[in-house]
């Protein structure tokens, strides 16, 4: 039986991120993927925003998918373009990308990096012991691994095998989305009427001046709300024909579609995002409605936060119970993005009392701070993870929980940018005071300490501005676990908390 430090159910977005973490950790990784490549029929997800464009910029790959996409304030709420181009970030903004482009890129990444991938292999169960898991392959394969974890997507056979409780909210809606072919010319665009949103748009298209401008030709992307609730059997091109007459009164002549689908409304939360040494992430965590375009994200970020942690435990500088933090930080960002779609979905209500709702809502939201806050949480800029779950401080600097910002810093080496530091996914611990003032030599094998200058004020997104520190340590994935004062007061506690004992 072949045996690996991690094993990844599902190569998705969150499962080729987390095998990005892990491989960049030097962690024996493989991925089990139940498709044949990567290729993903579909276009599926839109984009993503600024906070999984950081990361990815975090990593020094955030070029390669800017580069494909298309920059532009997406964020949304009711009808409010939620702009976020103030915010003090270096990408204050969503980018456009399919989710097709997004995985083939991200398989392009991983492909660098020493992941094993299985394609044309299906997890179809597990049983975990005191020392790992084994996990049957389709096909009768078996293999091992120290930990296995499910990215594989909202119906999770990793989620149920380990007895995961799913609890939450059933579909209230259904929507189709296709990728056709239209004989005649299609009305493109967003339509509003009594049966919810629809959406007509080519799959190629640019912002110009803010404005979505769809290139001529090729496939359309269609997504229309059905009338009725829809079954959970895969839909077909009658399906969509009929939603198309209902509310366009035409099916504009769809053919030759690349690919049908259907989503729903339907909000779920794994209980626990670990169940000994079985962990969830993504989908497989967490289901919603796609209004607001949060999933992706959702799922890249919980495998940034995931990744780190797992190495250390796998390599042994740090105890398991560093893994009940992946839990304790991921499930309240999780809640409450679910919480967020269900508001979004609900302002979706074609009635006249939710329209009236919408019209107030967007009102207030166009006002400075509440678009802020709502911007902030779409943008993923204000995660603020509650760091006392690990023995942290209760107290302190706003930075300490909160996303490392970009700063431009000069070294003795030359200038560069703090996620620059982060590129090979290591903790930093950054001393902006006196030069050589920190000694931790006891965890240089482990912590790259950077002495550095940086001139400028200290802003936070939705925060404003924030007294400058002196120094912090910042964790792999970008989150800061200690700000210094002046002093080291601390600082030994939180090297020990996140990146193990001395
Ligand atoms: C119409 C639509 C629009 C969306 N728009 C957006 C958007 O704009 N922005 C956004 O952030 N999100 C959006 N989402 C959500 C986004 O698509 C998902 O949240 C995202 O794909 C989750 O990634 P994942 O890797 O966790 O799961 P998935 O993408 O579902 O990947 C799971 C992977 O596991 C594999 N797999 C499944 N079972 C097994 C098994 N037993 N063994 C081996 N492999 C297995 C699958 O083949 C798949 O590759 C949208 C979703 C829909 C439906």
């Amino acid at each position: 039986m072949t045996e690996h430090a991690v094993a990844i159910a599902g190569g998705g977005p969150t499962g080729m991120m987390l095998a990005a973490e892990l491989a960049l950790a030097k962690v024996d990784v493989a991925v089990v993927e139940r498709r044949p490549d990567h290729v993903l029929v579909g276009s599926r997800a839109g984009g993503f925003h600024s906070r999984t464009i950081e990361l990815l910029d975090q990593r020094g790959v955030a070029d390669r998918f800017l580069a494909e996409g298309q920059v532009a304030q997406a964020a949304m709420f009711a009808t409010t373009v939620l702009d976020m181009s103030d915010f003090p970030t270096r990408h204050p903004y969503s980018l456009g990308i399919w989710q097709n482009q997004i995985e083939r890129i991200m398989a392009a990444w991983i492909a660098e990096l020493p992941v094993r991938i299985h394609y044309g292999s299906e997890v179809t169960g597990l049983a975990q012991d005191d020392t790992g898991v084994e996990v049957e392959l389709s096909g009768g394969q078996r293999l091992r691994a120290q930990y296995l974890v499910g990215c594989d997507g909202g119906r999770s056979v990793i989620r149920k095998a380990a007895g995961i409780e799913f609890p939450g909210w059933d579909a209230t809606k259904s929507n189709l989305i296709a990728e056709v072919e239209m004989t005649e010319e299609p009305e493109l665009g967003v339509r509003h009427d009594e049966l919810g949103v629809h959406a007509l748009g080519r799959l190629e298209y640019e912002i110009r001046d803010g404005e979505v401008v769809y290139i001529d030709g090729g496939p359309v992307r269609v997504m229309v709300t059905e009338r009725r609730l829809g079954p959970s059997g895969e839909p077909t091109l009658r399906d969509l024909s009929e939603a198309l007459v209902t509310v366009y009164g035409t099916d504009f002549g769809i053919h030759s579609p690349t690919w049908i689908s259907r989503f729903t409304d339907m909000t779920r939360q794994a209980v626990a995002y670990r169940a000994g040494r079985v962990l969830l992430a993504g989908d497989a965590a967490h289901v919603h409605y796609p209004a607001g375009g949060q999933g992706l994200s959702l799922g890249v970020q919980d495998a940034v936060n995931l990744g780190w942690k797992l190495a250390q435990v796998v390599k042994g500088t740090s105890p398991e119970s560093l893994l009940d933090s992946y839990h304790a930080e991921r499930h309240p960002v999780g809640a409450r993005t679910l919480r967020y779609t269900m508001a979004q979905g609900a302002l979706q209500r074609p009635d006249e009392r939710t329209k009236a709702l919408v019209d107030v809502v967007s009102e207030v939201v166009s006002m400075d701070e509440p678009r802020k806050r709502i911007a902030g949480i779409s943008s993923g800029l204000d995660i603020h993870y509650d760091l006392r779950l690990r023995g942290g401080r209760v107290e302190g600097h706003p930075l300490l929980g909160r996303r490392m910002p970009d700063l431009d810093l000069v070294t003795a080496g030359g200038p560069l940018r703090v996620f620059e530091l982060l590129h090979d996914a290591k903790p930093v611990l950054l001393n902006l005071g006196q030069p050589g003032r920190l000694d931790i030599a006891a965890w240089a094998d482990r912590v790259k300490l950077i002495d550095a200058e940086h001139v400028g004020a200290w802003e936070l997104p939705v925060l404003g501005a924030v007294a400058a520190p002196t120094a912090m340590a910042i964790r792999p994935d970008g989150y800061v676990a200690w700000v210094g004062d002046g002093t080291d007061s601390g600082l030994r506690e939180a090297l020990t908390t996140w990146f193990g004992a001395p």
